[in-house]
C-alpha cells in the first residue's frame, strides 16, 4: 500500500470492552455508534450529528483504540491516516490527498476518518512571510496551509455526506489553528487522560485476558505501583512477562511453561523501566 493511501480497516474488530480506563463519556461515544449504525434517523429526527470530534490527550493513552472502537461498534470501515503523512513539499499533494480520502470514506458510508497527529497538518496558519528568503520553509508552509484549507473545505461540506464520522487526535491541542476548532468542524471534544491506579488495574485485566496469568499474580499491586504508565505500556508489559516466561520455561515439559508468574511480570517492569538487560 502507497504511503499516500489511507489504510482502511474493513471492520476494526475493536469495541468499547477492549477500552479501559478512561473516563470519556460512554453516552456520547454511544451516540456516535448510533449515528453511525442509522444516518437517516437522526436525520429523520431533526437531530444533529456532531461532524468532528477531537480526541485530546498524551500519547498511549487510547486515542486511537477509542477511535477504532467506534467505527468496530457501528460496524463500519475505518480510514485511517496520520497527520505527518499530509505534510509533503509536492505542492497540492497534501490537499489531493485529504480529497481522496474523504472522497473514499464517503462512497463506503457509514464510515470513520480518523487522523492521528492531527497537529500536523492542523496548525496555526501564519502567512508567508514576504521577507523571508527561506524558500523551502516558505513552500512548506504555504504547502500546509493548502492541505489544511482543503480540510476545512471538507469538513464544511459534510451535510452533503450523511454518515461519515471525522475523528481526530492530537496531544497539542494549542497549536491547532482556531478555524478548525469553530462549531461546525470540531465540534465535540473529548479529553482522553492517562489512567489513574483503578483505570490501569482495568487496562492490566483487558490485556490479561489475550495471555496466560497465573492466579497468584496480584495485578492491584503492579496496578498501584506503576504511577505514570500509559495504557500502551501496560499493555506492552503484559506482552513482554508473555514472552519471558515463554523463554524461561519453553523447555519444560509440562503444559503451562508460558503461564506468566510473579517473577516474570517483575521481571518485565525492569525491563520496561531500564531497557533489556
Ligand atoms: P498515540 O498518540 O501515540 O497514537 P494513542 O493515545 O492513540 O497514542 P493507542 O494507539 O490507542 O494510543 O494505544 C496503543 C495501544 O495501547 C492500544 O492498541 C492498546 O493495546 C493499549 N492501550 C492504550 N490505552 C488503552 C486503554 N485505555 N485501554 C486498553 N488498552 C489501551
Amino acid at each position: 500500500q502507497s504511503k499516500s493511501e489511507a489504510r482502511v480497516d474493513g471492520s476494526t474488530g475493536v469495541t468499547f470492552n477492549d477500552v479501559a480506563g478512561i473516563e470519556v463519556a460512554v453516552e456520547e461515544l454511544q451516540e456516535l455508534v448510533r449515528y453511525l449504525k442509522d444516518p437517516e434517523l437522526f436525520d429523520k429526527m431533526g437531530i444533529k450529528p456532531p461532524h468532528g470530534v477531537l480526541l485530546d490527550g498524551p500519547p498511549g493513552c487510547g486515542k486511537t483504540l477509542v477511535a477504532k472502537a467506534i467505527a468496530g461498534e457501528a460496524g463500519v470501515p475505518f480510514y485511517q491516516m496520520a497527520g505527518p503523512e499530509f505534510v509533503e513539499i509536492l505542492v497540492g499533494a497534501g490537499a489531493a490527498r485529504i480529497r481522496d480520502l474523504f472522497m473514499r470514506a464517503k462512497v463506503n458510508k457509514p464510515s470513520v476518518i480518523f487522523i492521528d497527529e492531527i497537529d500536523a497538518l492542523g496548525a496555526r496558519r501564519q502567512g508567508i512571510s514576504r521577507e523571508s528568503k527561506d524558500h523551502i520553509n516558505n513552500a512548506q508552509t504555504q504547502e500546509r496551509e493548502t492541505t489544511l484549507n482543503q480540510l476545512l473545505v471538507e469538513l464544511d461540506g459534510f451535510d452533503t455526506s450523511k454518515g461519515v464520522i471525522f475523528l481526530g487526535a492530537t496531544n497539542r491541542m494549542d497549536l491547532l489553528d482556531p478555524a478548525l476548532l469553530r462549531p461546525g468542524r470540531f465540534d465535540r471534544k473529548i479529553k482522553v487522560k492517562p489512567p489513574n491506579a483503578k483505570g490501569r488495574l482495568e487496562i492490566l485485566k483487558v490485556h490479561a485476558r489475550k495471555v496466560k496469568l497465573s492466579d497468584t499474580v496480584d495485578l492491584s499491586s503492579y496496578a498501584n505501583n506503576l504511577q505514570g504508565w500509559s495504557g500502551a505500556k501496560l499493555a506492552q508489559l503484559l506482552k513482554e512477562a508473555a514472552l519471558i516466561a515463554g523463554r524461561k520455561r519453553y523447555f519444560e515439559e509440562e503444559e503451562k511453561h508460558n503461564t506468566i508468574l510473579t517473577e516474570d511480570m517483575d521481571e518485565a517492569v525492569d525491563r520496561l523501566r531500564i531497557g533489556p538487560k
